[in-house]
């Protein structure tokens, strides 16, 4: 059994659906827990201490041990508090699962400048910040494990979601370089795309999803990639009822001329299409440039 004795997790977004799911799965399995969650409605309006103080309640009922945090991790010192929360509680951080997300859907046409920046800054900043608040702490103890939590509507699109797909993208390009500045110090970095029955989906799920979209399902993979044995870093998984796939940003091998012109582009367009063998990191890219 994979358990988390001794270990420190800060999960954002834990007072429902998938944080909750996280926080309970990681604190049974001996994790010390900082639940955090700022209790608004799904688009980010209000907050209420009620969701982290009732998980975490659980949690301590249950046996297992937990502090609940209400800050908001899309500020800077929303986010540096969350980190302390762990310290001050527990000693130490050695887990961090960017959870926390807020939905302002609405299609291209419609989007506010509002809708748009709200939704970066809970998702992209939110992460950015918690991962280099505890980015320090992790560093020093050389070790580290953070997930991220990309969507499906990042990696492929999505109507309505200009906003949220630009910003779970975001967080695929932030956790590969976390995986990358992270190698040396013992800190890997993955993401998750997950599906699940939560309030979030429930009104776009069909009824029947319920019982097969468990957020339990997702979890079992963010405790997978956040334990000490599991050494994969700077990956994407799709997840959801009990399914799990690699999924990867891939570059074909292209077509190279030194006379590159629009016509030439164009008669060779299958070429520059053709998928295999693919370049997988920046820097292959660059040598198939070259
Ligand atoms: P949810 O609404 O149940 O949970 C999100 C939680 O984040 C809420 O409890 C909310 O209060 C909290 N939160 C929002 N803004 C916050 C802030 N600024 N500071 C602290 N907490 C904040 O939804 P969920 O489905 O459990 O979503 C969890 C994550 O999974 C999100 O990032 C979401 O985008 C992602 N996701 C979910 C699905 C799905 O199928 N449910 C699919 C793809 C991605």
């Amino acid at each position: 059994m994979l358990r988390f004795d001794d270990r420190v997790a800060i999960i954002t977004g834990a007072g429902h659906g998938l944080g909750r799911s996280h926080a309970l799965l990681l604190a049974e399995r001996g994790a010390k827990v900082v639940v955090n969650d700022l209790g608004g409605a799904l688009d980010g309006s209000g907050a209420s201490a009620g969701p982290a103080a009732e998980v975490a309640g659980l949690i301590t009922k249950n046996g297992g041990q937990a502090v609940a945090s209400t800050d908001d991790i899309s500020t800077p010192e929303g986010a540096r508090a969350v980190v302390q929360a762990a310290v001050d509680a527990f000693g130490r951080v050695d887990i961090v699962v960017n959870n926390a997300g807020i939905l302002r859907d609405r299609s291209l046409g419609k989007m506010t400048v509002e809708d748009f920046d709200s939704v970066l800054a809970v998702h992209v900043r939110g992460s950015y910040l918690v991962s280099q608040a505890a980015y320090p702490l992790m560093k020093a103890a050389g070790y580290g494990r953070v997930v991220n939590t990309t969507s499906p509507a990042g990696l492929f699109g999505n109507f309505g979601q200009a906003n949220y797909s630009t910003a779970k993208m975001g967080l695929v390009g932030l956790t590969k370089t976390i995986a990358i500045e992270g190698a040396r110090n013992g800190i890997r970095a993955n993401a998750i795309a997950p599906i699940a029955w939560t309030r979030m989906t429930e009104s776009l799920l069909p009824a029947e999803f319920e019982a097969k979209f468990t957020p339990e399902r997702v979890s079992a993979l963010v405790a997978y990639l956040v334990h000490e044995s599991c050494e994969v870093s700077g990956e994407v998984f799709s997840v959801g009822a009990g399914r799990v796939a690699r999924v990867f940003v891939a570059e074909g091998p292209g077509w190279k001329t030194d006379d590159l012109t629009p016509e030439a582009i164009a008669d060779n367009w299958q070429s520059v299409m053709a998928e295999q063998p693919y370049v997988q990191s920046a820097t292959d890219s660059l040598k198939a440039m070259l």
